[in-house]
């Protein structure tokens, strides 16, 4: 299964895929990854039997690496694993408080 966003006019390709997809295993057949994002090809990939919760935090940590790049913003170094690992572990709880933030304007 796939779809297609678009991300400031740069188009991705989400694909879900089995865990032993070449995306996500390592030089020894291994799973390494549970999502990849491929920037050349834009192109991401979601292995597709994640539980609901995980998979959405997967999601959102490729979503920052795509945006990342379509919007050319520099968090490509050392610490861009930790900075999308961390957003997107709390990004639900981000977009609550903002909405509840919002309200009280
Ligand atoms: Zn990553």
């Amino acid at each position: 299964m796939a779809t297609t966003i678009t991300i400031n006019s740069v188009k991705w390709i989400v694909f879900f895929v089995d865990k032993t997809h070449e995306e996500l295993i390592d030089d020894d057949g291994e799973q390494s990854a549970y999502g990849v994002t491929c920037p050349r090809e834009c192109e991401i990939y979601i292995d597709d039997e994640l539980p609901k919760d995980h998979m959405r935090q997967i999601i959102t940590h490729e979503l920052l690496h795509a945006f990342a790049f379509s919007y050319r913003e520099s968090i490509e170094c050392e610490s861009d694993e930790k900075i999308c690992n961390f957003i997107a572990a709390h990004f639900d709880e981000l977009k609550r408080l903002r909405k509840e933030i919002l309200k009280a304007v």
